[in-house]
């Protein structure tokens, strides 16, 4: 039966608490640093706060449930969920192959602590992914983000993944930007889910949370023994307040969704506006790959204005529009991506678009390009 529910129903039904008589409907946090230990000293019980909570186990059985992955474990950010599976899969002597175009501070982590312990690090644009990964071999890590942030290209992930499986190297894939409503990775051919809940999962920008989802559990229990041994470990509440996000992030993302397409169609013929990439727009350059893969095209969109004063006036003359290096929020949002170092035009701006009135927002953005 729960195979054939829809995404909301899902998202739902994986934040229930375990019903008993009087009980909670929802499940309330558990803060414990420590817990009591039986006399007989039972090894499967929660024992301490690094290794295990229960408010964790409830996050990522809901996790790995929207992923469809056996198994899934949160980090205290994205980028502890992303360094950790590096840290535990990258060898030295051994290859991992970045996105040149994706999150940069991934690439920014592999240059200046990888590579430097032995691991060769490759960068490959979202357009070259499959070609990097088919000069790998046994033992070498393939990470691809798509769609990549902030250009929004798309990797054929499936090809990917069968390019990966017969070099016999490892393929994760950041799956930040899609969501696990977008694209379920794990059931195109990856090893490995990597993702930050900071964005459309946590949805409120009030939170920092990251994941890794999975289906082979010899690798799973590395990455949570990694876990316990270095600690980067979301905290109970943090995790809660995920856990109380993820019960609406059916109906956020569709309305996210939704207002990000219709965005995308306003701009495409505003003329005040160079360019824009939606994975959701007919004539977009991803549009082919992305409908085979994408279930949903996700609420960002990027567009290049003429320059990096047209975006502040942008920003400056919106009501909407808040100013803010993230995405996946409530609030629709803005961020020139210039400005922290990716490589695109002084006017590229990544719109993250919020769960606002679909009519608001167009006319908002709309009044705020045009001309005074
Ligand atoms: C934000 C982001 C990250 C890092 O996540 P944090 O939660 O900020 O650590 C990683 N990958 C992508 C694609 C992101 O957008």
């Amino acid at each position: 039966m729960a195979g054939t529910y829809g995404d909301s129903t899902r998202s739902v039904k994986a934040v229930e608490s375990v019903p008993f008589p009087g009980g909670p409907v929802a499940p309330p946090p558990i803060l414990a640093a420590a817990y009591h230990i039986p006399s007989d000293e039972d090894d499967s019980l929660d024992s301490y706060g690094r290794r295990s909570n229960p408010t964790w186990r409830q996050l990522e059985s809901a996790l790995a449930q929207l992923e469809g992955a056996a198994s899934a474990l949160t980090f205290g950010s994205g980028m502890a969920a992303i360094t950790s599976v590096l840290r535990t899969v990258a060898e030295p002597g051994r290859k991992v192959v970045v996105p040149a175009d994706g999150y940069y501070q991934v690439r920014a982590y592999a240059n200046e602590f990888l590579a430097p312990r032995g691991v060769t690090v490759v960068e490959a644009r979202c357009a070259e992914m499959c070609d990097a990964a088919s000069d790998t071999g046994r033992g070498d890590v393939v990470l691809a983000e798509s769609p990549s942030n902030p250009r929004l290209d798309v990797v054929d992930l499936h090809r990917l993944a069968m390019t990966c499986r017969a070099r016999g190297s490892l393929l994760v894939v950041d799956n930040t930007t899609a969501t696990p409503l977008g694209q379920q990775p794990l059931s195109l051919g990856a090893d490995l889910v990597v993702a930050s809940a900071t964005k459309a999962l946590a949805g409120h920008h009030d939170v920092l949370a990251g994941y890794v989802a999975g289906s082979q559990p010899e690798m799973m229990e590395r990455l949570e023994r990694e876990r316990l041994l270095t600690g980067p470990i979301l905290g109970a509440f943090e995790a809660w307040l995920v856990l109380r996000s993820l019960g609406s992030l059916g109906l956020r993302f569709d309305r996210q969704c939704q207002n990000a397409a219709a965005v995308a169609f306003m701009l495409r013929s505003h003329p005040a506006v160079r360019s824009v990439r939606y994975p959701g727009l007919p004539e977009d350059p991803s549009h082919s790959v992305a409908s085979t893969q994408m279930h949903r095209f996700g609420g960002v969109v990027a567009i290049e204005l003429a320059s990096a004063a047209a975006v502040h006036e942008l920003v400056s003359k919106s009501a909407l529009l808040v100013a803010a290096t993230s995405f996946g929020g409530i609030h629709s949002s803005v961020d020139r991506r210039a400005r922290w170092g990716d490589s695109v035009p002084d006017g590229f701006a990544r719109l993250s678009l919020g769960i606002e009135d679909t009519e608001d927002l167009l006319s908002d953005i709309e009044q705020a390009l045009g001309a005074d």
